[in-house]
């Protein structure tokens, strides 16, 4: 790719880092020739950070790192748009982006347990995965599972044993995650229903 890095007076060109599933904007730093090649090579977004002077590979402490998914140069080849899977969190101070703002992240743990079902949807094979299998059996099993823990949730509300009834409820949801998954839906596109209701 002919990126132009002398536009700069020290070889530094912007790159944007987005999240190739959610489309959020992450982060944006520098790039010099170098720090390009090296995420090229290792497929790990390095970028030149100006305020420790050297390379600096996104994660290398934190293990939090942006794994190359695409890079793209802009119309006038002096800025990437880099698109990536982020291992983790990409702002140093836990928020998942840079600029603390709410999208389709905004659930946090759930989000990525989305990501991973959705994983198991596309390419697991069903003798390394109980979710893969569920996907193979269809979606009628799948929503017989809904069903089947959801009465276990309305038998053990009436107990007082908060454990099981915790532990059900955790069976419910993470069945109910599949379903929608099942469908072709996130648990974004229900909130965005109860929104909807609320104006
Ligand atoms: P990491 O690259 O995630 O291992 O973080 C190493 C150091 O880089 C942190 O202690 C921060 O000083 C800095 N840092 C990490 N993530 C960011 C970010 N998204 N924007 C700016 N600085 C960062
Ligand atoms: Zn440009
Ligand atoms: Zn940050
Ligand atoms: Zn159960």
């Amino acid at each position: 790719m002919n990126i132009d890095f002398s536009k700069s007076a020290h070889g530094l060109i912007p790159a944007i880092i987005q999240d190739s599933e959610t489309k959020t904007v992450l982060m944006l730093g520098y790039m010099n020739e170098e720090a390009y090649q090296k995420t090229l090579e290792t497929k790990k977004v390095t970028f030149y950070s100006r305020s420790k002077s050297r390379l600096w590979t996104k994660g290398e402490e934190s293990g939090n790192f942006l794994n190359l998914v695409d890079i793209k140069n802009d119309c006038d080849k002096d800025t990437l748009l880099i698109k990536v899977n982020p291992v983790g969190p990409t702002c140093h101070t836990g928020s998942d982006n840079c600029w603390q703002e709410s999208n389709n992240q905004e659930y946090g743990f759930i989000s990525k347990l989305e990501k991973t079902i959705k994983e198991r949807k596309e390419n697991a094979t069903s003798d390394k995965s109980y979710v893969a299998s569920l996907f193979e059996k269809g979606i009628n099993k799948i929503a017989q599972k809904v069903g089947e823990e959801a009465i276990e949730v309305v038998i053990e509300a009436k107990d007082n044993n908060d454990d099981l009834f915790l532990s059900e409820s955790a069976d419910l949801l993470f069945h109910y995650l599949i379903l929608l998954q099942a469908k072709g839906f996130q648990l974004d596109d229900v909130v965005s229903v109860l929104k909807e209701r609320q104006k």
